[in-house]
C-alpha cells in the first residue's frame, strides 16, 4: 500500500511496481446463487453470501484501466447482488459475456461486486490517453460500449449500458478494480480515501434525477419532497435542493436522521416513524385518508403549498402518496423500487392534475463529472457515516439491508486505516464540519459492528 500511495511516487515508480497475479476481493459465488431460494428478501442475509476471496488479476484491455482501490462503499445494489434479488447477477454477467471480445472475461464462477471506488491508477490499457499511472481517481459506475448511435446523445440510452460492479465483474469492493477509462474522474483532493469513495454512484444518480434536464430539472424555489432524506441517495438530493435554492421537505425515520437534515440546512422535516403513516391499509389496498394526512402535513410545513418535485425511490410503499402530494403539473421522478416494483396509484390524480412521472437511472459521464465537480468545489459533501474493513463487507451490507445506517457506509480496501489520502488540508479545514455531519456516534448504528 505504502508504495502505491507515496505522494512522491511518479508514473514510472507506479509502472515499475509488479502487479500481483491475484488480489483480495468481495465476491459472490455462482455455486451459491440459489442459496436463498424460498427465503423472503427481507430475511436474506448478505453476510452469508458475500465472501472475501483471492481472484486472478484481469489485465486492462484497450480503453481499460486497472486501479489500486483504496476504498469503496456499500450501495444498495451491493445488497441486491448479495441477496440475489430480483435475479442473481450471474445472469447479467453471462449475458454480457455472450457479446464477445473482452466482455467474455466477465463470466466467472465468482462476481467481484462494488460500484464505487477511490484509488490510484496502476496500469492503463492500449489507447488510454487521459489517465496515467499514479493519478488519484474516483470512478463512476456507468460502463458503456457506445458502438450504437443511440448512446451518443445521452449515454444512458446506449443499449449496451451497464452498471459496473453490478452488471459487470471486477468491481470496486476489492484491492484492485478494472474500469473503462471513461469511468474515471479526479479524486477530490480534500477528502480521505473513504470519504472520496462513497459518492460516485449516489451523487451522480441524485444529480441526474433532480438537477439534470434528463431528470426533474429542479428550479430555484421548488418544493422538493425527498424520501430517505438522510440516507444514501436522499442525503445528496437534500444537498442539491438546498444548494440549488429549492425547499426540501425531508422524510426520515428517526430523530437522529431528522437532526442531520437540520444540520444540512433543511427546515421542513417529517419523521415517518413518529407520525406512523400507513399508506397501505393492511388488506392489500391503499388508504387515501393516509395520503391526505400526509399531504396536509406537507402543506403545514410549506405554508399551504404543494410539492413541485417528488424524489422517489422507496417505490411500492410510497408511490401512491407521492403521486397524490405532487402539485398540479408537478413531477414525480423515480429511480428505484426498494419496497416493491409493482406500484399502485390513483391515476385520476395524475392525469386530471397533469402531473408527470419521469424514470431516471444513474447518470451519463457528463452528469457524473458535474456532480463530482461540485464535491471538488466543496458545494456537495460526502455523507459517510461509518467505515468497515474489507473483511467485514458482509456485515456492512447487512447493516444497509436492515436500514440501520444513515448516509453512506464506506469500506476500506487497500487503505489500512481511515484518514489517509488528504492532499488539500487547508481547503478541507473549511468544510470539516459538513464532511463530518453524518459521522455515526459510537454504538448507535450496529452493536455488532
Ligand atoms: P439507502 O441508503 O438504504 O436509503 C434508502 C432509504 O429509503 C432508507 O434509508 C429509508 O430512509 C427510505 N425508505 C426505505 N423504505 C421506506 C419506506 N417503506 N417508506 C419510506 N421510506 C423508505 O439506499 P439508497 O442508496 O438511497 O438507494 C435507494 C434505492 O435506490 C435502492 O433501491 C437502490 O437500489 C436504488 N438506486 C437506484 C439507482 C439508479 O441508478 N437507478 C441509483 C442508486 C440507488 P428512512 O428510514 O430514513 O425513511
Amino acid at each position: 500500500m505504502e508504495a502505491v500511495e507515496s505522494p512522491e511516487a511518479g508514473p514510472e515508480d507506479i509502472e515499475s511496481l509488479t502487479v500481483p497475479e491475484s488480489y483480495r476481493a468481495a465476491v459472490l459465488l455462482k455455486d451459491e446463487q440459489h442459496m436463498f431460494d424460498g427465503v423472503r428478501a427481507a430475511n436474506r442475509n448478505p453476510a452469508k453470501s458475500l465472501h472475501l476471496a483471492d481472484v486472478p488479476t484481469p489485465m486492462p484491455g484497450p480503453g481499460e484501466v486497472l486501479v489500486a482501490a483504496m476504498a469503496s462503499s456499500v450501495n444498495y445494489n451491493t445488497v441486491w447482488s448479495a441477496i440475489f434479488e430480483p435475479v442473481p447477477t450471474f445472469a447479467f454477467l453471462e449475458r454480457y459475456a455472450r457479446t464477445g471480445g473482452l466482455a467474455a472475461r466477465h463470466d466467472q464462477p465468482y462476481h467481484v461486486v462494488g460500484s464505487d471506488l477511490s484509488g490510484i491508477v496502476l496500469r492503463t490499457g492500449p489507447g488510454v490517453r487521459r489517465w496515467r499511472p499514479g493519478q488519484r481517481v474516483v470512478a463512476h459506475c456507468l460502463s458503456v460500449e457506445l458502438e450504437d448511435p443511440a448512446g451518443h446523445d445521452d449515454s444512458m440510452l446506449d443499449p449496451e449500458q451497464r452498471i459496473w460492479g453490478f452488471e459487470t465483474n471486477f468491481g470496486g469492493l476489492a484491492e484492485l478494480a478494472l474500469v473503462k477509462a471513461n469511468q474515471l474522474m479526479p479524486k477530490p483532493p480534500h477528502l480521505t480515501w473513504e470519504e472520496a469513495a462513497v459518492s460516485g454512484l449516489v451523487n451522480s444518480t441524485a444529480y441526474r434525477q433532480l438537477v439534470s434536464r434528463n431528470g426533474a430539472n429542479m428550479r430555484q424555489g421548488d418544493n422538493v419532497l425527498i424520501w430517505g432524506a438522510a440516507s444514501g441517495l436522499g442525503s445528496y438530493a437534500t444537498q442539491y435542493a438546498l444548494a440549488g435554492g429549492a425547499f426540501p421537505i425531508c422524510v426520515v425515520s428517526s430523530p437522529r436522521k431528522a437532526e442531520i437534515c437540520r444540520q444540512m440546512g433543511a427546515e421542513a422535516i417529517i419523521d415517518r416513524s413518529a407520525e406512523d403513516y400507513r399508506f397501505w391499509s393492511g388488506e392489500g389496498g391503499q388508504d387515501p385518508r393516509e395520503w391526505r394526512r400526509f399531504g396536509q402535513r406537507v402543506r403545514d410545513l410549506t405554508g399551504g403549498e404543494d410539492v413541485d418535485v417528488v424524489f422517489e425511490h422507496p417505490g411500492r410503499d410510497t408511490f401512491g402518496a407521492s403521486v397524490y402530494v405532487a402539485r398540479r403539473g408537478g413531477t414525480i421522478v423515480t429511480c428505484a423500487s426498494t419496497t416493491g416494483y409493482l406500484h399502485e396509484f390513483d391515476n385520476r390524480y395524475l392525469w386530471m392534475h397533469v402531473k408527470r412521472i419521469i424514470g431516471s437511472h444513474f447518470a451519463n459521464y457528463h452528469e457524473a463529472w458535474r456532480a463530482n465537480r461540485l464535491i471538488m468545489r466543496g458545494r456537495i459533501h460526502p455523507s459517510l457515516s461509518r467505515t468497515y474493513p474489507l473483511e467485514q463487507v458482509g456485515l456492512a451490507a447487512e447493516v444497509v439491508h436492515g436500514n440501520r445506517h444513515q448516509g453512506k457506509v464506506g469500506v476500506l480496501c487497500l487503505a489500512d486505516r481511515e484518514g489517509l489520502g488528504v492532499d488539500a488540508p487547508e481547503f478541507r479545514s473549511r468544510h470539516e464540519a459538513q464532511i463530518n455531519r453524518f459521522r455515526e456516534r459510537p454504538g448507535s448504528m450496529d452493536a455488532a459492528g
